[in-house]
């Protein structure tokens, strides 16, 4: 039996569009009507055919869904689920699919009182945007993560889970807060580490930015490919996941420091010691199936 038949998804990007695209492959009969905010946009997904139906309005795009997926920037939810709120059918399930989730879900509880609202995260994505880039696989094989808040509707749990588990994701239902605590470190923390990189390479003025680009392959390829995420989506995330983000940059100032000391001072048995031990972390993750061994972590450069 299919969890939802009419969905709606507002915001057509690259979460968005590949949410709509392995909808229409795993449950092709549901119904899927689409919204962004952008007219260029919505023409281009007019083209690209994912959708049944093209809504011009957010609240126009919502009044016959059983359920509505806000799949636009963290920063840009408050606003749409207010705009959605006079149109919105009593017993539709609200979902997103946000980075950082403890802020968000207080203000979509603020946006929408009795609404069954059930937040998820799909840990899952790739440095592109817009409509062009999503993928019917993207959620394959991926950790889809619910927060749903205390006393949320438990059949409508089970509907958003069953809806990820259609899309190919395995689910995980966690509390909000320590979702942000978790993805602070696994996904925020590393993409502000690429981002400080990748800036200070392209500041340095005795080692030229052809020279960077040139002699690339040596580790600093791997870090521009996260800080060519979406500077609208990444601002957002740090913004309203503030606290743990401050807290995990603050362990890991801590322990660069350390590192620095141990190099300053020759301790070569401390730096072969941390070595290893973030070698066998790489090793978990490819045997528990979250990246492949090939060359480049399997990335194609087409
Ligand atoms: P994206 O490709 O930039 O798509 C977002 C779309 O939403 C854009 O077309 C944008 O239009 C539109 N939009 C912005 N404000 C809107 C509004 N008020 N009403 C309607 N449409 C609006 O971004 P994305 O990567 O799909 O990210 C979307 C969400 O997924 C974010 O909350 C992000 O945190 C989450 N997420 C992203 C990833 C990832 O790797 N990218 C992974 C997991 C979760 P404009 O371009 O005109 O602004």
């Amino acid at each position: 039996m299919l969890p939802f038949e009419r969905i709606t998804i507002i915001g057509l990007g690259l979460i968005g569009s590949s949410v709509a695209r392995a909808a229409k492959e795993h449950m092709p009969t549901v119904r899927i009507t689409g919204h962004d905010a952008d007219p260029g946009v919505r023409d281009r997904v007019r083209e690209l055919g994912f959708c049944d139906d093209v809504s011009d309005s957010a609240g126009a795009a919502v009044v016959d869904a059983d359920l509505v997926m806000l799949c636009v920037p963290v920063g840009a939810m408050a606003g749409i689920a207010a705009e959605i709120s006079d149109d919105l059918p009593a017993d539709a399930v609200v979902s997103d699919v946000g980075s950082s989730k403890q802020g968000l879900l207080e203000a979509l509880l603020k946006a929408l009182p009795g609404a069954k609202i059930i937040p998820a995260h799909p840990v899952a994505g790739t440095e592109h945007s817009g409509p062009d880039a999503g993928f019917a696989t993207l959620f394959h094989d991926r950790w889809c993560i619910l927060t749903p808040p205390e006393g949320a509707d438990q059949g409508a749990i089970e509907r958003v889970k069953a809806f990820w588990e259609q899309l190919g994701a395995n689910v995980e239902i966690m509390d909000a807060k320590h979702h942000d605590l978790v993805l602070a470190v696994t996904s925020h923390l590393p993409h502000l580490i690429a981002y400080t990189i990748v800036g200070t390479a392209s500041d340095l003025e005795d080692v030229t930015r052809s020279e960077v680009i040139k002699y690339s392959a040596g580790g600093f390829r791997d870090f521009t490919r996260i800080a060519a995420s979406d500077p609208t989506m990444w601002r957002d995330v740090f913004l309203s996941n503030k606290d743990a983000v401050l807290e995990m940059l603050q362990r890991f100032s801590e322990d660069l420091t350390a590192l620095q000391r141990a190099i300053r001072w020759d301790k070569g048995d401390e730096l072969f010691e941390l070595f290893s031990k973030t070698r066998a972390i790489r090793r978990r993750i490819i045997e528990e199936g979250q990246d492949d061994a090939a060359p480049d972590f399997g990335r194609s450069h087409d």
